[in-house]
């Protein structure tokens, strides 16, 4: 990205179009810079492979059942029968007593134990939550979600201390429907939600990471236009239809020219795995 916005300084005369990516090219530096004093201001953001400093669960639970989901498996095997907040499962619940938490600067994952922008979440909760972000402004709130569309609903409410995510991990369709990935809208509609919205900070998961085509994903990535990215492989066995490490090397290595990337885990393939120990062990 530093290489980008470098390129296009020196030229004397500049054309509108130019001034327009230049002056996108020094917003998101700017958001860049903030993001980077907020997060690297924390104990954990020193560590740079896992930004968030904390989580917040104010609703729990999904609609969406995708297949690979821990946090469902996580809720339905052990905490449903441990902690009251969990007696419904994985259906969607709101907690009003996580209006009492308190946060003071860091980068705040907001539900990771489901999706508050999946159907059947109303809309009050999701105000409920947008107007308590509101008074810590010097936080940082992450929200995360497959249903990207529904960002669209609150555009004039979401607070500027708030980064809009989405989830996408892949750009094949196809591959989405025939593996039975998830009941989530489709990779391409995320796709097209995200690019719409306009926002300074925006994000993107590949997380689990499954198999592309890289030039049109790459080319969905730019569009969306977002400042930070994680990337990563499934961490739960699930024998998804994983890209080559190789490939997904190369991914990164195009993207980091554009946002900052986190790597998550980033492994051989499964298939690639069992290959290699079959030759070592036949
Ligand atoms: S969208 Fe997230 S929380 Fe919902 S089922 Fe999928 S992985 Fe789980």
């Amino acid at each position: 990205m530093g290489k980008e916005l470098m390129s296009k300084l020196p030229k004397d005369n500049i054309n509108k179009k130019e001034a327009e990516e230049l002056k996108r090219a020094l917003e998101r530096f700017k958001v860049i810079l903030r993001f980077s004093n907020i997060v690297l201001n924390t104990k954990n953001g020193k560590r740079m492979f896992n930004v968030v400093t904390k989580t917040w669960n104010p609703i729990t639970g999904c609609t969406h059942l995708c297949r690979y989901c821990w946090a469902y498996k996580f809720v339905e095997m052990r905490l449903r029968k441990t902690s009251p907040k969990y007696r419904n499962g994985f259906k969607p619940a709101l907690h009003e007593e996580e209006f009492n938490v308190k946060f003071n600067g860091g980068f705040v994952f907001v539900v990771d134990m489901g999706d508050m922008f999946c159907n059947g979440i109303p809309d009050r909760w999701i105000r409920k939550i947008l107007n308590y972000i509101k008074k810590f402004p010097n936080t940082l709130f992450l929200l995360l979600t497959k249903n990207p569309i529904r960002y669209m609903d609150f555009l004039n409410e979401f607070p500027e201390n708030v980064i809009l995510g989405s989830t996408i991990e892949t750009n094949r369709d196809n591959l989405y429907v025939k593996e039975r990935i998830s009941s989530a809208p489709l990779p391409s509609i995320r796709y097209k939600a995200m690019k719409e919205i306009s926002w300074p900070m925006k994000f993107i998961s590949i997380e689990p990471i499954l198999d592309f085509d890289l030039e049109i994903f790459v080319k969905w990535i730019k569009d969306i236009e977002p400042f930070l990215i994680y990337v990563g492989y499934d961490n739960y066995n699930n024998r998804l239809p994983e890209p080559p490490v190789n490939k997904t090397l190369r991914l990164i290595s195009i993207l980091s020219e554009y946002a900052l990337i986190i790597k998550r885990t980033i492994r051989p393939a499964w298939y690639e795995r069992e290959s290699i120990t079959r030759y070592f062990y036949f």
